[in-house]
Formats: C-alpha cells, sequence, structure tokens
C-alpha cells in the first residue's frame, strides 16, 4: 500500500556533514531522514586523516583571520561532546590521539618559528624539550625542532558509528536507479522510495562530491549560483607492526604548507598504517603509483633517515577533497552554506568543521524556518537502511593475507 508522509527536513548524504546534522536537527525536534546512496562515511568521511585543526595553516600563512578564529574554537566543541557535555554525545568516538606534533626536519624556515613563540599562538603550540620528543623522533640524528599543538585526532569508524547508531532507523539507502527525486522551483517536492513517498519542507545536500550532481537535477528546476570544485590527492599508507612509530605529526618545509601530514591508524590484525598526506599528497596527483610510493619513500628516507623501511608494505589512494567552488581553487576557510528555496546546499569543508556547519544551518533555519515539528517519521521497516563503511586502509591486511 503506498504511503505518503511530510517530514521536516531531508538530508542527502551520510557523511559527517549529514550524519552530525541528523543529530543536531533531531534533537531540536525536526523530523529529519538521511538518504545515502552508498555506504555511511564512505566517501570522504572514512578516508580523512581525523585532525580537528585548531588553524594551524592559518598560523603558517602569518595570521589568524576572523574564520581562523572561529576554526580555533573548534577542538574544544569537539572536547565537549567528546565528554559528553555536547551535542551530539561522542563519548563513544575513539581519540587516537590528544596532541598532534609539529617539527621541521632540518632548520626551520626563517620566521616560522619567531610566529609561533608569538602572543597569538600562545597557549596553543609549545616548544619541547628531547625528553618529550615523541618516538619516531627519538634519535640522536634528528636535529629540528618539535613543537606540540593543542589539536586532536578522531577514530574516523567510530566517529561514523557514534553518529549513526542513535538515528540507525532514521538513515534510508538512496538508489538512484530505483527511486526518484521530483523538484520544483522551491527546491524538493518530494522523493519517492517504492511505495513510500517522503515531501520535506526543507532539504539538506551534504553530499560531498555528490551535491555536483544533486546540484544539476535541482538546477533544472532553481538558479543556482553555487557550484562545487573536487582537489584531487594522492595520499599514501605505509603498514607497519612498530607500536613505537604511533605518530601524527606536520612535518614543515621551506613554505607555509605542511611538507608532510602523518596520522596513524589500527587494522584489525593489530597491524598499523601511517596515512600520509601534506605537500606529497598535493603534488601527487601527477604520479602514478609506483612513482609515487618511490618519491613517499624517498621523502620518509630524507625526513627520518634513521628509519628501516624494509619490511613494510606501501600503497595509495586517489581521492577528492569536495568544496564550494573557489578562486584558483584555493581551501575554503570555513563551512558553507548557503539557501535557495527549500534547498540548502552545505560543504563542511573539513571534519573539523562539521559544528560549525550546523551552527550556521540552525541559523538559517530559525530565521527562514521550517519550524521543528516536534514529530518523528514513520518509516517501514521494508526499506532499506545505510550501513556505515570501512576505512580503504582494511584493504591493505586483505591484500597481504592474499
Ligand atoms: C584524504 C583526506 C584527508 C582529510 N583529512 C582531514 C582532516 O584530517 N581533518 C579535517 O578536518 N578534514 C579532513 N578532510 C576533509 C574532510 O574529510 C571532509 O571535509 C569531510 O569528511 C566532508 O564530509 P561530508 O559529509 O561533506 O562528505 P563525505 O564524507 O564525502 O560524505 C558524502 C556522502 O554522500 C553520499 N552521496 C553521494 N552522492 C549522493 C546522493 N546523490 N544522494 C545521497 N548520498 C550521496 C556519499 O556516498 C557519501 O557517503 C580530509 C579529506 C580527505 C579527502
Amino acid at each position: 500500500m503506498s504511503h505518503t508522509q511530510d517530514i521536516d527536513i531531508a538530508i542527502f548524504g551520510g557523511g559527517v556533514a549529514g550524519l552530525w546534522l541528523v543529530n543536531v536537527l533531531r534533537g531540536a525536534g525536526y523530523s529529519c531522514v538521511l538518504l545515502e546512496t552508498d555506504t555511511l562515511g564512505g566517501g570522504q568521511t572514512l578516508l580523512s586523516q581525523g585532525i580537528i585543526h585548531g588553524g594551524l595553516k592559518y598560523a603558517l600563512g602569518g595570521a589568524l583571520s576572523s574564520e581562523a578564529e572561529a576554526i580555533a574554537g573548534m577542538p574544544d566543541r569537539w572536547r565537549q561532546c567528546l565528554q559528553g557535555n555536547g551535542e551530539p554525545d561522542l563519548r563513544d568516538v575513539r581519540v587516537l590521539s590528544d596532541t598532534q606534533h609539529l617539527f621541521s626536519a632540518g632548520s626551520m624556515a626563517s620566521g616560522i618559528s619567531s610566529f609561533f613563540a608569538s602572543r597569538m599562538l600562545r597557549g596553543r603550540i609549545r616548544k619541547l624539550k628531547r625528553p618529550d620528543y615523541p618516538g619516531t623522533l627519538d634519535h640522536p640524528d634528528f636535529r629540528g625542532r618539535v613543537y606540540r599543538l593543542d589539536d586532536l585526532v578522531v577514530e574516523t569508524e567510530s566517529l561514523v558509528e557514534a553518529l549513526a547508531h542513535p538515528h540507525r532507523d532514521l538513515l534510508l539507502r538512496f538508489d538512484p536507479s530505483r527511486h526518484r527525486l521530483r523538484w520544483n522551483e522551491q527546491g524538493l517536492a518530494s522523493i519517492e522510495l517504492g511505495a513510500t513517498t517522503l515531501r520535506p519542507h526543507a532539504t539538506m545536500l551534504a553530499a560531498g562530491a555528490g551535491n555536483e550532481q544533486l546540484l544539476e537535477q535541482a538546477g533544472a528546476h532553481i538558479t543556482l549560483p553555487v557550484e562545487s570544485q573536487r582537489r584531487p590527492l594522492h595520499m599514501v599508507l605505509m603498514r607497519h607492526q612498530r607500536e613505537d612509530l604511533r605518530f601524527y605529526a606536520h612535518c614543515l618545509g621551506a613554505s607555509n604548507k605542511p611538507r608532510l601530514t602523518i596520522t596513524t591508524h589500527d587494522l584489525p590484525d593489530g597491524s598499523l598504517v601511517w596515512y600520509l598526506g601534506g605537500d606529497l599528497a598535493e603534488r601527487g596527483v601527477e604520479r602514478d603509483e609506483a612513482e609515487q610510493i618511490h618519491a613517499a619513500k624517498q621523502e620518509l628516507g630524507d625526513i627520518f633517515p634513521w628509519l628501516d623501511l624494509a619490511g613494510m608494505q606501501f600503497a595509495t589512494l586517489r581521492v577528492d577533497r569536495a568544496e564550494p567552488r573557489q578562486k584558483s581553487l584555493a581551501k575554503p576557510d570555513n563551512a558553507h552554506v548557503e539557501r535557495h528555496g527549500n534547498l540548502l546546499v552545505t560543504w563542511p569543508t573539513k571534519l573539523t568543521l562539521a559544528p560549525d556547519l550546523c551552527d550556521r544551518v540552525q541559523t538559517l533555519l530559525a530565521e527562514q524556518g521550517p519550524a521543528p515539528s516536534g514529530t518523528q517519521p514513520e518509516l517501514d521497516a521494508s526499506l532499506d537502511r545505510a550501513v556505515p563503511g570501512t576505512p580503504w586502509w582494511y584493504r591493505m591486511q586483505e591484500r597481504a593475507n592474499d
């Protein structure tokens, strides 16, 4: 039997943005349904490095703008949620590291070290003495300087699980080959999921790279000045068994961008993966897999000459960062939300900025509606539910076992 139901908000995309939104909006009394074409977190979220930045890159650029001040507040916002004192409740999320290190491989670029000592960064960054160096840098041949940042690193698998679990009944699989969207000049009029039709009063596009296609469909009915961009990355992964190399750090070179950003992730068999981003991943987009692995080995050999790379398993992963279009592919500075009729187009632009994105959405909803109905959708048990994905690096263990 067919069934039509009004809901306050439909959210497209089950990455950090959509999942954070469903938590916050449901908490505020909105009836929400989230629609996901694949697995929850399976886009950028489970491929991210999980660093909750406090605005370091702005500091490296030499200025802390008002946006950078907003990002500077994010680690504290996350900490509140991780302690169960904020919304959403993230007490079940594993914190991989409470701090990030920042080090120079040789002499630090001029100006940067004095900038670290400046008033702007006081309390956010601390220069370390040798006994406090992390294990990876604790070698007599290491000559650089090491700083500790107050940024934390979260495990994205447990983040996706913690955000999804309380609302799993509302997280639906959307299959564009079977399901249908009907648009009008106000935005999305209805979502047809077989016998169930949902009529949302507002719709959030939070589908990362998938926003591109949704915007194209909506654009046939409403004028949308917003466009998306993709910033490609070629990340490198190094699997190893050395617990003493559990490392979360940015290596600085001569420029104001990290030369290498390293995070460490766990595999189910107890082995570890170094996930390498930064300049290596940005410049590596022109290289094929073999060339990128070669470049990574050279970079690691240069930065950590004492590290024995024999026996380490390497792989690479291509992934795009999906964001609102910027001039000359520059990185956007803050979460982005734009409203057109009943359509809100969103990109957090960083995992870190998910709370900022929700604040901006809530402000727009408070100004222009809809108001929360205080009801909950009743969804047929036969509708497919979306389930959490797994991080790409689990495949390295499978490959090694083949
Ligand atoms: C390699 C890498 C490392 C990163 N590291 C960090 C970091 O350390 N710290 C940080 O703050 N940020 C980091 N980021 C950025 C961060 O990961 C992203 O900004 C964030 O995850 C984006 O979340 P999202 O929910 O908007 O998109 P996504 O996580 O991409 O989720 C979008 C979801 O929408 C779904 N979808 C697509 N099309 C449709 C459709 N038509 N209908 C319904 N659903 C659809 C997808 O399947 C996907 O699940 C990193 C990004 C990358 C690529």
